[in-house]
């Protein structure tokens, strides 16, 4: 198995693939207008195996497109849909999210949750606004500092690993500066860090590492996922995932 594979492998089986809970998918839901009798296009953008998908599923009118790099994260997906029977709602696309093959205003809503930084925030505001109508709505999930001024080992190891990484006010003047007018904001609680990602994470170390006869390449993941886990409850306060909600203006 390569590296990614293995990666892969590690996170398939687990409800989502990054901080969040479904009560922050619907807080951010909260802030868009939202006309009840309309059928709405929604795109998910990095959708992993689908844990925000299938809520804004049974929570909208409409249907979905669920994009992810990987197939398996998908089938995945499309297995979880097909049990509750939203598989009606969902459709799920193999793609690169900086090779979206979408038509201009396609959408009503554009969601990523934890995922937009695979091609950094502002580039992928600036690749997927032409997909949005003008007065659709975007809502992603972002690394955000909470604190102007952050301990220097937590300082160093962001900017190295996500350079991007700002405060909300940063964030936000990115969505004005691009066509968006902010409509919401939140930081995700530490309970969607801990209780819904890292600590379910935890829960599958050993038989991962079992799984895979404890070679290097799969023990360098435990390693890695256990540093990144310390750091977050060394570093709590000063981070966390930031939900922006903002609708496209007219151009
Ligand atoms: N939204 C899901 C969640 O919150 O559970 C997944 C978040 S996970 C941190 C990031 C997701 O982005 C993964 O599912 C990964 O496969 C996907 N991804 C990474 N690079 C991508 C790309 N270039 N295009 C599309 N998806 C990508």
């Amino acid at each position: 198995m390569t590296e990614l594979e293995l990666l892969i492998d590690f996170h398939v089986d687990a409800e989502r693939q990054g901080p969040g809970s479904g009560e922050d998918t619907l807080k951010a839901l909260s802030f868009i207008d939202i006309n009840p009798e309309a059928s709405l296009k929604i795109a998910d953008i990095g959708c992993g195996t689908g844990a925000q998908t299938l809520t804004l599923a049974q929570n909208l009118n409409g249907c979905i497109t669920a994009v992810d790099l990987f197939a398996d994260f998908l089938t995945k997906l499309n297995d979880r849909a097909n049990k509750l029977n939203l598989e009606n709602k969902i459709t799920t696309l193999e793609k690169s999210m900086d090779a979206l093959p979408f038509d201009n205003e396609e959408y009503d809503i554009l969601w990523s949750e934890g995922a937009i930084y695979n091609i950094g925030f502002e580039s992928g505001l600036k690749n997927w606004k032409r997909f949005l109508k003008t007065n659709g709505y975007i809502a992603v999930s972002e690394m955000t500092w909470k604190t102007k001024n952050r301990p220097k080992e937590i300082e160093e190891h962001w900017n190295n690993e996500y350079p991007e990484i700002d405060t909300a006010s940063g964030k936000i003047k990115i969505l004005e500066e691009n066509g968006f007018s902010p409509v919401g904001f939140f930081f995700l609680s530490e309970k969607s860090w801990l209780d819904n990602y890292y600590s379910p994470m935890e829960k599958r170390f050993d038989a991962f590492l079992q799984k895979h006869e404890n070679s290097d390449a799969a023990k360098a993941i435990v390693e890695g996922e256990r540093q990144e886990i310390a750091l977050y409850r060394r570093y709590k306060d000063y981070l966390s995932y930031g939900f922006y909600i903002a609708k496209k203006l007219p151009s």
